[in-house]
């Protein structure tokens, strides 16, 4: 309590360095025990200066969300009730929330009915389930059984990104043995180029997998959803969506027409810890096709139920058996957002990030990279070296955190509005910080 109350005046940075923190708590182990509450206390006191105030509204560094409080009391709820929540049979009532939030998911983000809803720890792994969903559907379609034969001397599936895909898309390829992905061109916003997909997809044959990118890192721009997808299914490519935090521009009808297609695709990941403002960690997979997913997550080799579409066991559409049930702060979040309090979430974080795009272009000596804002905000203060400056004497002022990215080539200091408690007076305070920075630096 003392942690959440001091939130809204706290500085945002740590005031204590990992290895200080390491060494007070790097004692020998105790040979005796303590008192629950006492430990407690201890960690808490000893915490407390090495915490980076990440759900405060000040906080604009990488994609990070705060945690709405019916989320936040929602996951201390699940380590009380400490469920398993692998098995419907086992855990009913996690498992009856869990499909209810995935029913809402599906709803919100215009997704066909009957996808299948998974939680994972990130959009990381998000991107890893659908993307297994994929390796596995167009591997069947192949004639490849993958879950008897492994990947050794299997068709080789071509993977098609954008050059601007996020990182995690690599490492999720990485983890499914489908090495890097052949890179596609994009535009000055970093949307895939959809003549270049076509180009690279006619060279090519065999199983194929496209992954399409709902909002750039540093741009916020979409790729042209129903265009890419008609070009890859032309191809009986698998098309993935990674929308870890734009994804969430299809719940809100001002911004829903930026994903147009949306639905097109096959599988989509997204984040409930960024957008949505769920609790670390939260991530979903949502995938089109439940047979796919299942036989590739699924604990049978070969996956037989009598109805395919119908709910099944938790953790046959993540790659855990033993679970926490992620998916009930989401079912929290929701429900204390309602459709239209989702809607404004979103909306509201655009138009934090959009007043502060003005705000700071307005500033001699502020260039505003991105044309189009959604929720992030890309600058630079010149030359790289003067960039570079002011994010440090940003970063010492503590009033607000935002962080240093590469971009084009460019060091660029990198705004993303992602709390839910972000107000006009934080935006302000920013502007304020910037401009404090930018006469030090
Ligand atoms: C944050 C992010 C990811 C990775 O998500 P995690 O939750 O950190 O695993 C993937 N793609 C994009 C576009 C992101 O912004």
């Amino acid at each position: 309590m003392e942690w959440l109350a001091s939130i809204p005046t706290r500085a945002v940075p740590p005031q204590e360095s990992a290895d200080r923190l390491a060494a007070q708590f790097s004692v020998p182990l105790p040979e005796q025990p303590t008192e629950p509450a006492e430990v407690i206390d201890e960690l808490a006191r000893l915490a407390e200066p090495g915490l980076m105030a990440m759900p405060s509204g000040r906080f604009f560094g990488w994609v990070i969300g705060g945690a709405l409080p019916a989320a936040l009391a929602a996951d201390w709820l699940i380590s009380a009730w400490d469920q398993n929540a692998g098995m419907r049979y086992a855990t009913p009532a996690a498992a009856a929330i869990e499909e209810a939030a995935g029913a809402w998911l599906v709803d919100l983000l215009g997704l066909p009915t009957g996808s299948d809803v998974g939680y994972t720890t990130g959009a990381t792994m998000a991107n890893f389930v659908g993307l297994g969903a994929g390796r596995k559907n167009v591997l069947d379609h192949a004639g490849w059984d993958l879950n008897t034969d492994g990947l050794t001397g299997a068709p080789r599936i071509m993977v098609f990104a954008g050059a601007e895909r996020h990182a995690s898309v690599d490492l999720a390829l990485r983890y499914l043995g489908l090495g890097a992905a052949t890179l596609v061109d994009v535009d000055r916003e970093g949307r895939i180029r959809p003549d270049a997909l076509a180009e690279a997809m006619r060279r090519s044959q065999g199983p194929a997998i496209v992954c399409l990118q709902a909002g750039n890192l540093h741009s916020g721009a979409f790729d042209p959803m129903r265009e890419a997808t008609a070009i890859a299914h032309r191809h009986n490519a698998w098309v993935h969506v990674d929308g870890a935090f734009g994804l969430w521009a299809a719940a809100s009808p001002l911004y829903r027409d930026r994903l147009d297609g949306l639905e097109t695709a096959d599988s989509w990941a997204t984040d409930a810890h960024k957008t949505l403002n769920v609790p670390y960690d939260c991530g979903i997979a949502i995938v089109s096709k439940p047979e796919a997913l299942r036989s590739a997550f699924g604990v049978q080799t070969s996956y037989l139920i009598q109805d395919e579409h119908g709910p099944s066991d938790p953790f046959e559409k993540v790659p855990e058996m033993s679970r926490r049930a992620r998916g009930i702060p989401v079912w929290a979040a929701l429900r204390s957002l309602g459709r239209s309090g989702t809607a404004t979430l979103i909306e509201g974080l655009a138009a934090n990030a959009q007043a502060l795009a003005r705000g700071l272009g307005r500033l001699d000596g502020v260039e505003v990279l991105n044309d189009v804002v959604f929720t992030q905000v890309s600058l630079s203060f010149g030359a790289d070296e003067r960039t570079r400056r002011v994010t440090e004497r940003l970063i010492e002022d503590g009033t607000v955190w935002m962080s240093g990215s590469r971009w084009h080539d460019r060091d660029i200091l990198r705004i993303s509005v992602s709390n839910w408690s972000t107000d006009a007076e934080d935006v302000a305070a920013a502007i304020a910080a910037v401009e404090r920075a930018m006469a030090a630096a």
